[in-house]
């Protein structure tokens, strides 16, 4: 961010206690705080937790974790929740974070978290989602969408809890 966001007046570095240089603008005398999205992906598992949910979407044939915006106002969790129920139609519990990676192309800070469905019914998913499939853990890594992003949080996952 080189200029305002309100005004487009140039950015300078201003010294912020606690925060040490932060981009000013001298016009509106106020901080400026880089600008991202932020989003959530989800291994979403299966009752018994031997399973991961794999979805397509916007017409790719290539497998991805159920992803998703959070909204200004909600928590990464409650994200996490709304996201599966609209897409999926599965109600989900034990919503625990993962880890973080800042993805450039979107400037989006993604989230990932686990969670774990109530139910393994795929008869609610929506239009959003082309298709959704459950997949054995050891069938994942292969199943997923090679070098992207949901596989690099997806094989931590697995390292994680194997
Ligand atoms: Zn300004």
């Amino acid at each position: 961010m080189k200029c305002c966001y309100e005004c487009g007046t140039p950015l300078v570095e201003k010294y912020l206690e606690k925060e040490g240089m932060v981009p000013y603008c001298p016009k509106c005398q106020q901080f400026r705080f880089p600008i991202f999205n932020t989003a959530v992906s989800m291994e979403v598992l299966s009752p018994d937790k031997t399973r991961i949910l794999l979805i397509q979407q916007y017409g790719k044939k290539r497998n991805i974790l159920v992803a998703g915006y959070v909204n200004r106002g909600e928590s990464a969790e409650q994200a996490v929740a709304r996201e599966v129920k609209e897409e999926i139609g599965l109600t989900v519990h034990d919503i625990t974070f993962n880890e973080s990676q800042f993805f450039e192309p979107s400037n989006t800070l993604m989230l990932n978290f686990s969670c774990v469905a109530d139910s393994e019914d795929l008869s609610g998913v929506t239009d959003e989602v082309d298709h959704a499939e459950w997949y054995e853990r050891s069938e994942t890594p292969q199943a997923i969408a090679q070098n992207s992003l949901a596989q690099q949080f997806l094989l931590a996952f697995l390292n994680r809890k194997a």
